[in-house]
């Protein structure tokens, strides 16, 4: 036997040390899995794949700066209307048609009685597990700025940094003089607000207003809430549709936008039809943003259409949301509404 064969047979009686380091690596390769699995796959039963996980993952423990905007499917899981469907009427009306300056002007007792029902049903509302992920994405990354549309206030009740959030369309839980917009005579006066805003916008107990067979409550103008300043009738601190932004909030997401390069947008419950807000899609993109959708449909038109190398994380925010962010922020949780 030549010396070669021989050293050959003798290695293969024994295993050789690299096919023992193989083994060994095969295994420790099994635990880092599992580990992975069991903190940081994805939730198998949203149909998200490993590698978009994983690539979205990754790309976002890297991120610096993150952009995010946040539309009405964020709270459908807290179980508040998107305003899309058949569930969008309030009283067989558009909430457009009420969500208006003219119809404020022809009827604000209506008006008031449609924002107070919807007041009334965002402070039952919990914020849900997605609000919460979101509040700590804040937390991990001061890079990180939302724009949210919402306006039921429960980003601000999980706790969200104010100075990370813009909150373009205001918030149920304020209410400001109905001369605030007015060229002439401006009147400042804006407060903190809860349901009910006065005794007299009341829900009967166990009575749902939005459906048009329930007879409103009657009330006078005189028993709506008046500024103590001018005496002027108070309206909700929302952004009626037709009306603008508030330049500050503009400003501030300007800021945001134009302040150098964007890691990643993150588009939650939007189908982003809306401008301004739309635009923001498109304004992240030229600052080098790739972007995440989170939405129960997937858009083949307009400035929602992922592009290649984007995510598509299809289904409802409250679970794909939560379940996304977990390799960044950890597990937050169940799907529903925090206790
Ligand atoms: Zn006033």
């Amino acid at each position: 036997m030549d010396p070669l064969q021989h050293a050959v047979e003798e290695a293969s009686k024994s295993p050789p040390k690299k096919a023992r380091d193989k083994k060994r690596e095969a295994l420790k390769a099994k635990q880092a899995n599992r580990k992975f699995k069991g903190a940081s796959a994805p939730d198998p039963s949203l149909g998200i794949s490993l590698e978009d996980f994983t690539s979205f993952t990754e790309t976002l423990k890297t991120s610096k700066r993150i952009f995010a905007l946040l539309g009405a499917g964020l709270s459908a899981g807290s179980g508040l209307v998107t305003f899309r469907g058949s569930d969008r009427l309030w009283r067989g009306i558009e909430p457009q048609d009420l969500s208006d300056p003219q119809a404020f002007f022809d009827d604000p007792a209506k008006v008031w009685w449609f924002f107070s029902d919807r007041m009334k049903r965002a402070q039952e509302a919990k914020p849900n597990s997605a609000h919460v992920a979101l509040v700590k994405l804040a937390e991990h990354k001061e890079g990180f700025f939302a724009v949210n549309q919402n306006i039921d206030g429960l980003c601000e009740r999980a706790g969200f940094p104010p100075s990370q959030i813009a909150q373009i369309h205001g918030t149920l839980f304020k209410i400001k003089c109905s001369k605030h917009s007015a060229e002439k005579d401006k009147c400042d006066y804006v407060t903190e607000a809860t349901y009910p805003v006065n005794e007299s916008l009341t829900i009967p107990y166990d009575v749902d207003i939005s459906d048009a067979a329930a007879p409103l409550p009657d009330v006078g103008v005189n028993d709506l809430p008046r500024c103590p300043k001018c005496d002027n009738l108070l309206r909700p601190a929302v952004v009626f549709f037709g009306e603008a932004t508030p330049l500050s909030i503009t400003e501030r997401t300007y800021n945001f936008t134009s302040n150098g390069p964007i890691d990643i947008m993150l588009v939650i419950g939007t189908s982003a039809v809306v401008l301004p807000a739309a635009m923001y899609i498109p304004v992240a993109r030229n600052a080098g943003a790739k972007v995440a959708f989170f939405n129960m449909e997937e858009s083949d038109e307009g400035l929602a259409t992922a592009w290649p190398g984007d995510w598509m994380f299809k289904g409802d925010a409250a679970a794909t949301v939560a379940d996304m962010l977990k390799g960044v922020v950890g597990n937050v949780g169940g799907r529903g509404g925090m206790n």
